[in-house]
């Protein structure tokens, strides 16, 4: 083995959602980028996680806020992997893209390498330390993006963390997707419409659930299984599916979720998902063969490797967006993200007032602004994706795909300012998201 030893002007740890497109950002900002990554491919949760389809931001005329967002959409849909807006995506294709993306602007990339360590200097990130095949490998940089989704980086280099609900320290369920091929998707939507499910276009979707006013056409053959023990009562809690673009006989899974365990980073946890979610993936695909027509000769064509995390850590931030300023749809001046996707902690009943449109009614989107991607206690880090400084009740609704692509881009762009500005907490969000309009991101007029 043989210890080695990078320097960039900035730092990504986690290339998934956020992570990718935070170092095409920075890559475009003329900035020499090293993104490190413990999988083998970009993408994280919308990839290797199985995640689609990526939700709109359910503002009039969906506005990305992300000019990479625009870009992976466009190419996605050429290459038949998406539908034509790039929401309705195959999760294995969008690896392809994205590594095409990095590669075309000299993004150095680090795979199968885990953070391990993180060493600083007063306020200031000094170097990290990984762990590889090659040994160990030490790393320096001028600015640091934290895209681990659980805030690896800032928990390593002992920053003050948000964990869980703030009334019971919990986070969010987990899943496990997966994907079944050998479908006969026709047949399916057949018997689903004969069911009374009336599936209309090339799209096919639906959910299960045992959620009160949520029957769905195939509630009663779920109970009919359950009751003859082919399914377990757990199976129906949350069975949700979608088709895929350009893979005409596979369906993509939402599904086993658990809803018992309450410590999403802890690794006994996410061994014990990954053993019982096989077993549920089993009983669920010998299932859909018995009792669902179209899935006959169905098989499991992709399981994901990772835990389908959806909250964990989360960073202390300059700024911390909470569930009031969701609520109020509060506007920022140095926003860099803007949605309308709703409140959605799995699992909870809420005791927030209802979430929908009851802010300013001509102005219906909450904001995220630059301040909650920069990390408080340090000069030269920021956080992208599911792990900035948001309050448990607003992560859940900020979390989606689009809006971790905006804050990674924004963040990109903010961490190539700071390598010049010489600290983040100086960078101007106005100036970071005039960056990204003259690059392509659209935003909702204010
Ligand atoms: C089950 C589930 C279903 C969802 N459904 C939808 C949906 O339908 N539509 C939608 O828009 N959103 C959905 N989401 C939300 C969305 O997919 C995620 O919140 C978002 O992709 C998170 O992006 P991220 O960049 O923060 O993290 P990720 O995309 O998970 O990226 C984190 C990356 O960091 C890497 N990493 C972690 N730790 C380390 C380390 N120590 N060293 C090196 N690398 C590390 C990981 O391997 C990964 O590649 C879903 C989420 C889940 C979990």
């Amino acid at each position: 083995m043989q210890d080695r030893n990078y320097s960039a002007d900035v730092v990504i740890v986690g290339a998934g959602t956020a992570g990718s497109a935070a170092a095409i950002a920075a890559a475009d900002q003329g900035a020499d980028v090293l993104l490190v990554e413990q999988a083998g491919a970009a993408g994280g949760s919308g990839t290797i996680g199985l995640v689609t389809p990526m939700m709109t931001t359910r503002i009039p005329g969906n506005p990305l806020c992300s000019y990479v967002s625009g870009e992976i959409g466009r190419r996605m849909a050429a290459i038949g992997a998406a539908s034509g807006d790039g929401f309705r995506f195959d999760p294995m294709m969008l690896a392809f893209v994205l590594e095409q993306m990095l590669m075309e602007r000299g993004v150095r990339m680090l795979f199968h390498t885990a953070l391990t360590g993180v060493r600083m200097e007063g306020r200031r990130v000094e170097s990290l330390r990984a762990f590889n095949k090659s040994g160990q490998v030490r790393i320096t940089g001028r600015a640091f993006i934290d895209a681990t989704g659980d805030g690896d980086l800032c928990a390593l280099a002992g920053l003050p963390m948000l964990h869980g609900d703030e009334e019971t320290g919990k986070n969010q369920p987990v899943s496990l997707r997966y994907v079944l091929g050998g479908v006969d998707t026709a047949a399916f939507r057949g018997f689903l419409n004969e069911r009374g499910a009336n599936l209309t276009g090339d799209y096919l979707s639906g959910a299960v659930t045992t959620a009160p006013n949520r029957e769905w056409p195939l509630a009663g053959l779920f109970r009919e299984a359950i009751a003859a023990g082919d399914l377990m009562p757990d199976d129906m809690v949350y069975w949700q599916f979608f088709s895929l673009p350009g893979r005409a006989d596979s369906i993509a899974f939402n599904c086993p979720e658990f809803f018992d365990l309450h410590d999403a980073d802890d690794a006994e946890n996410l061994t014990f998902v990954q053993l019982r979610g096989k077993q549920a993936i089993l009983r669920q695909l010998l299932f859909c063969r018995k009792y669902l027509r179209g899935f006959e000769k169905a098989y499991v064509s992709a399981v994901s490797s990772i835990v389908g995390v959806r909250e964990s850590r989360r960073a202390v931030t300059d700024y911390i967006i909470t569930a009031d300023d969701l609520i109020a749809r509060r506007k920022f001046s140095d926003v860099i993200a803007q949605s309308n996707y709703p409140i959605d902690v799995h699992g909870r009943r809420l005791n927030h007032p209802d979430d929908a449109f009851n802010g300013e009614e001509n102005r219906p989107w909450f904001e995220v602004p630059l301040r909650a991607l920069i990390v408080k206690d340090a000069d030269n880090l920021l956080v992208a994706g599911r792990c900035l400084g948001a309050e448990f009740i607003a992560q859940s609704a900020i979390r989606i795909i689009p809006t971790c692509r905006a804050m990674g881009e924004a963040a990109g762009i903010a961490a190539s300012i700071a390598c010049r500005a010489g600290a983040v907490h100086v960078v101007d969000g106005a100036a970071v998201r005039a960056e990204m309009i003259r690059r392509g991101a659209r935003f909702a007029a204010s």
